[in-house]
């Protein structure tokens, strides 16, 4: 079996499952995303000062 005829489920759309999805994609899975939120929404600054 090819690896285009596996699918693979990833649970929870944030950094760390987008960044998987995107990673099985580029190896040839199709990775389908399941988020629980009906929004996007961020959780801080995309940025962060040092001291
Ligand atoms: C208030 C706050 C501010 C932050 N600020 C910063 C910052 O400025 N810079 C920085 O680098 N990091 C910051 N972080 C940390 C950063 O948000 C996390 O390290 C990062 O989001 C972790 O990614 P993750 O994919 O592991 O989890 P998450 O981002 O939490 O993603 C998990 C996803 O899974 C979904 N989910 C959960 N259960 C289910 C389910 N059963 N079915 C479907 N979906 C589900 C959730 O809705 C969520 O979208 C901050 C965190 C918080 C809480």
């Amino acid at each position: 079996m090819a690896k285009k005829d596996l699918s693979v489920i990833v649970v929870g759309g944030g950094f760390g499952g987008l960044a998987s999805a995107i990673e099985l994609t580029r190896h040839g899975f199709k990775a389908h995303v399941f988020e629980a939120s009906p929004d996007l929404t961020r959780q801080g600054r995309s940025t962060s000062k040092g001291m």
